[in-house]
């Protein structure tokens, strides 16, 4: 039986890494140091995890261009130029979606309305409101979409912040972390280590860029979004 590339843990990881590395983060250096957030997307041919689309958030023109929809959007966009040129367009269930940052609520939306079945992700919600500051992937699942579950008593507080803020395996798609596909890899610790200490490397890449963000946003930099 023929394998997919997807299949190998290591192989994806090391694919979704450099794709990060050499492609999203050059394209957000640019979108940062012109105030929109440091979140980036692409997506990937599962027969081979060659880059379709590649992006990153740009804020300052629309709240609603995150990094994970201007990557859809662009992806469905028709190519510029002679259409006979450009390799068709994979079907999103051929393709693997890789988002620099956990997706929120309505990128998970887009990537489901788009037909991915999968997403992969370096940086958890938790990461974003610690390490970069931006808390509102949280707040917004909590605040808007957390309804407490009504029985004969009113589901308790402590019970209600357990819940886990979306489904991240469901009928339509299955989202992992980066740090979830390490611990699939088949190898010994040494192997583990090895891979977490790439992913590290790779997330600080991001301190730079969330650092530049941020002095942007004190220092008053124009963007389109009201939840800086
Ligand atoms: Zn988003």
């Amino acid at each position: 039986m023929m394998t997919s590339p997807t299949d190998s843990p290591e192989t994806l990881l090391e694919a979704l890494l450099s794709t990060i590395e050499k492609k999203i983060v050059p394209l957000t250096a640019a979108g940062v140091s012109s105030g929109s957030k440091l979140f980036g997307a692409a997506i990937l041919r599962k027969s081979d995890l060659s880059a379709v689309t590649v992006a990153t958030n740009n804020e300052q023109a629309s709240p609603l261009l995150h990094g994970e929809i201007n990557c859809i959007q662009q992806f469905f966009s028709p190519p510029d130029g002679t259409a006979s040129s450009q390799p068709p367009r994979p079907t999103t269930k051929d393709c693997v979606f890789v988002a620099t940052h956990e997706p929120c609520s309505l990128c998970l939306s887009g990537i489901t309305w788009s037909g991915f079945d999968n997403f992969y992700y370096l940086f958890t919600y938790e990461d974003s409101r610690d390490r970069f500051g931006i808390p509102y992937d949280i707040q917004i699942l909590q605040e808007v979409f957390r309804v407490r579950a009504v029985d004969d008593v009113h589901e308790r507080d402590e019970n209600l912040a357990r819940r886990p803020l979306y489904n991240s395996r469901n009928k339509f798609f299955a989202a992992k972390s980066f740090a979830v596909l390490v611990d699939e890899i088949s190898g010994g610790e040494e192997e583990k280590r090895k891979w977490r200490g790439e992913i590290e490397r790779v997330k600080r890449l991001y301190d730079g860029l969330s650092e530049t963000y941020q002095e942007g946003k004190s220092q008053g930099v124009e963007s389109a979004s009201v939840w800086k």
